[in-house]
């Protein structure tokens, strides 16, 4: 139904709510507030930015990777490092597949890739965008962009509890606040969430790749490996899945997992540690290593890769790291030399130092203690009638769909306890 802003809306900047960011999670909540709310109540986003949804607009790869083919909550909660167990409840509410019946109830068809990965069918974000902008356009909810929300105060007794400073001096009044700023990377995202009272997990990064800048691999950029395992012993982190061999250091969901995992561990030690790559984690070597001395007996090491998982240049370069002579054939192989491969194969050593922001999603751990807010609403455990949805809570994903899903989910349920709030004040 379409609401009239006019109506003691815009005009004198009193309203029902206001959410500040107009990501994911904003949009998806002011449209469920909207959606089940008293249309005479207006409701307001602001968005810093030129235009909304940017980070919908350049994610997956410009595809936007809406969610991720898992429907068990349970086993959909174990993707994310930070926010495992608290998400479970509110995936019971809202998971995937209401994500994706919602998206095609608006008119957005999907599709599921082999790994998972759901996609808009058009492969183009600008189709999430566009229906998360007609959607929320034709409930009548207002957008402001170029609106920086700068400080924010509260006073309980007031009919308006929320008094929202944009830059610029603009004064907004608002009955219920829902900050959906994002990842809190920067300082005023921080800054701005002093007023709530609420403990705030410093910011560091998730979904990263290793750089390792004196990579004897580096020549086979672009290289990858079906099913690798890494492990950092001084962590205690392992993974295994696809590793890609980038011309900085090591990429793939191998990787990322990892990164995600040990954001905080891998952050404590500045990016700087030994990763060990298991190429073959699936093959029992002592087996494949006696029955190629005796069928490959005359063939050279060299001559291809025994593995069909194991591209040849890949073989042919951990052959020359071992420092093994690739003319040496399979009959002739020492102990010593066949030590040296094993390690190759299944202990590779990497020195990391740095990291490289993943261009396909990156997203930031940290963010608003998940204690401190009801995980039925998302509202404030300290503060009535303010909700926070999305990144900027405590909760981040693994690479595939998973920080979107939250976005949908924790905006979703925050929408719906404003939206049933209305016409109570
Ligand atoms: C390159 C890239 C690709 C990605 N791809 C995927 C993917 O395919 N699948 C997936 O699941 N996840 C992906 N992610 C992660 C995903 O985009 C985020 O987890 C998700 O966008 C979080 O949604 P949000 O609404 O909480 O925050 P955001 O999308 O960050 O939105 C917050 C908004 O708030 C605005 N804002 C902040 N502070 C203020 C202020 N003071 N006043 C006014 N406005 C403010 C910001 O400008 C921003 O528009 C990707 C991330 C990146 C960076």
């Amino acid at each position: 139904m379409k609401r009239s802003i006019s109506l003691g809306g815009s005009e004198n900047n009193d309203f029902h709510l206001v959410v500040i960011g107009g990501g994911a999670a904003g949009y998806f909540a002011a449209i469920r507030a909207a959606e089940i709310g008293d249309p005479s109540e207006p409701v307001l986003i602001l968005e810093k930015a030129p235009q909304v949804l940017g980070k919908v607009r350049i994610s997956g790869g410009g595809r936007c990777n809406v969610t991720h083919a898992c429907f068990d909550p349970r086993t959909f909660a174990t993707h994310y490092p930070r926010g495992e167990k608290a998400l479970i409840g509110p995936l019971h509410r809202w998971d995937a597949q209401k994500t994706i019946d919602w998206f095609e109830d608006h008119g957005v068809q999907t599709k599921t890739e082999k790994d998972g990965r759901i996609f808009p069918t058009s492969d183009n974000s600008q189709t999430i965008i566009d229906c998360l902008c007609d959607t929320a356009e034709q409930l009548g909810i207002e957008t402001r962009t170029r609106t920086n929300v700068s400080e924010i105060s509260h006073d309980a007794d007031a009919p308006y509890p929320f008094s929202i400073q944009c830059t610029g001096g603009s004064t907004i009044r608002s009955k219920n606040l829902l900050i959906a700023t994002g990842g809190t990377r920067c300082v005023a995202s921080e800054s701005l969430l002093q007023f709530t009272g609420h403990k705030i997990h410093p910011a560091v990064p998730s979904l990263f790749t290793f750089n390792i800048p004196k990579n004897s691999l580096s020549e086979l950029a672009g290289i990858s490996v079906k099913h690798a395992s890494v492990t950092i012993p001084e962590a205690k982190l392992n993974s295994h899945g696809p590793l890609l061999i980038t011309h900085w250091g090591l990429s793939g969901p191998a990787i990322l997992k990892l990164s995600a995992r040990g954001a905080r561990k891998l952050h404590s030690v500045e990016y700087t540690f030994t990763a060990f790559v298991n190429w073959l984690p699936n093959e029992d070597l002592e087996i494949s290593f006696s029955q190629l001395r005796t069928s490959a007996g005359k063939r050279s090491l060299i001559s291809r890769s025994p593995f069909p998982e194991l591209p040849k240049r890949l073989w042919e370069k951990l052959i020359e790291r071992g420092e093994i002579d690739g003319a040496t054939t399979w009959s002739q192989i020492s102990k010593k030399q066949l030590t040296r491969l094993r390690e190759m194969l299944t202990h590779c050593a990497f020195d990391v130092s740095g990291k490289s922001m993943n261009k396909e999603e990156f997203v930031t751990c940290g963010g608003v203690e998940l204690n401190e807010v009801s995980l039925k609403t998302m509202e404030s455990r300290r503060i009535p009638g303010l909700y926070f949805a999305g990144e900027v809570l405590n909760i981040d994903g693994i690479t595939g769909g998973f920080n979107f899903q939250n976005a949908w989910t924790t905006g979703y349920l925050a929408g719906s306890a404003i939206g049933e709030t209305s016409g109570q004040f």
